[in-house]
């Protein structure tokens, strides 16, 4: 149980409705016996599959192993530079490098606060091998344009879809255009699963295939060790329950556009910010981002939403560029003036799909209380 009246999720709401129907496929599963892998994540890999208009699925642990197996698995490796945004969690990043790539931070946009796609153009060299765009907070990159960027230069695409199932980019879904798309299904993100979970969605067949392989150990049979592989694939408990929320989960993100729609007007003439860009159905709004004028208005406001007992919080504190893990890489504060300027000014308000009317409207009186606008 939280300490806040209102929390920032609240994952348990989302049982009830499903345990008449979930609860005897649980048992039936325990009782037969196929806890990893088998038909029930087959089953999982299909209906997400088709959720997305189609790609070969493969199923793993973490969204994190996502994005190692799908980068591994087109060949990424010691030395070669991966572009990615420095505004974005560590795992985008962190990826690359347990293969001994390099990642290469580029800054990201003051309205869309999303991965500047020019810097990605500006920052390609002999070296690099691939570009990790990343919707974050819930919002489609422009992937026509970063896939342009890309084949003009003969690299590969990739995108990290952990925060925006179900976003759309033009007329697809993302996770559909790239050389492969990462997914993650852990408990906070918009399809959440009863622990870890991850996949990888690509309409290469060689690449499926390779991901296929390298989540198994690498043994294409029992006892056969062909190349180094991992432990990382998607339990059948896990799938049983994203089999019976996938169908859910564009209800949910309706609701939180909805909710986002509420907090934009009810916080209108605030000196806030949000994040702006995209059409109606580019953003899936895992997080709700409000936008302050500096760091010490961000750290008040967040103060007072404490003592008001919500559950704001801010994602992310510090840019990857800043981070000691990354130290090695030799860049210096004041390198990405916007990533920098986002972690020092935002926050991130409740969004949740059961975030109630009243609830939404205490969470507007304590933010408008706090710029003396009640
Ligand atoms: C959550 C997340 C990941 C990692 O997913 P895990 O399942 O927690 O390993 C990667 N990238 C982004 C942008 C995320 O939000």
């Amino acid at each position: 149980m939280s300490a806040y009246k209102i929390t920032k999720y609240n994952y348990v709401t989302q049982f009830p409705a499903l345990s008449d129907q979930l609860l005897p496929e649980i048992e039936r599963l325990l009782l037969d016996g196929r806890y990893v892998l088998g038909p029930a994540t087959e089953e999982f890999e299909r209906a997400f599959s088709a959720f997305l208009g189609g790609p070969n699925v493969i199923g793993v642990n973490s969204g994190t192993d996502a994005l190692l197996i799908a980068l591994d698995a087109a060949g990424i490796s010691r030395g070669d530079e991966v572009i990615t945004v420095a505004n974005t969690f560590y795992a985008t990043a962190l990826a690359p490098s347990r293969l001994g790539a390099v990642p290469v931070f580029v800054d990201c946009r003051d309205d869309d606060f999303l991965i500047d796609l020019d810097q990605v153009a500006a920052a390609i060299s002999t070296r690099t091998r691939a570009v990790i765009i990343v919707h974050l907070f819930g919002l489609a990159v422009d992937v026509g344009r970063a896939s342009q960027i890309c084949s003009a230069s003969g690299i590969a695409l990739f995108e990290d879809c952990a925060q925006a199932i179900g976003a759309r980019s033009g007329d697809h879904r993302v996770g559909t255009q790239s050389a492969a798309a990462c997914w993650s299904f852990s408990p906070a993100k918009n399809l959440a699963a009863a622990g870890d979970a991850g996949a990888i969605s690509t309409f290469g067949s060689k690449l499926a295939d390779k991901a296929r392989l390298l989540r198994h150990f690498g043994q294409p049979a029992q006892n056969q060790h062909d190349i180094l592989g991992y432990n990382s694939r998607l339990d059948a408990l896990q799938a049983l329950v994203l089999s019976h929320k996938l169908p859910i989960v564009d209800d949910w993100n309706r609701a939180r556009r909805a909710i986002a729609e509420r907090y934009r007007t009810d916080l209108a003439g605030l000196p806030l910010r949000f994040q702006e860009g995209g059409g109606p159905d580019s953003h899936v709004y895992h997080l709700f981002q409000v936008r302050t004028e500096s760091r010490r208005v961000r750290d008040a406001l967040l103060a007072h939403l404490h003592s008001r007992s919500i559950d704001a919080v801010v994602r992310y504190p510090v840019p990857l560029h800043l981070q000691p893990a990354f130290s090695t890489l030799g860049y210096r504060p004041g390198q990405f003036p916007i990533a920098e300027a986002l972690a020092a000014q935002t926050l991130c308000l409740p969004i949740r799909p059961d975030l109630t009317d009243s609830e939404m409207c205490y969470i507007c009186e304590a933010v408008r209380e706090f710029f003396g606008m009640p």
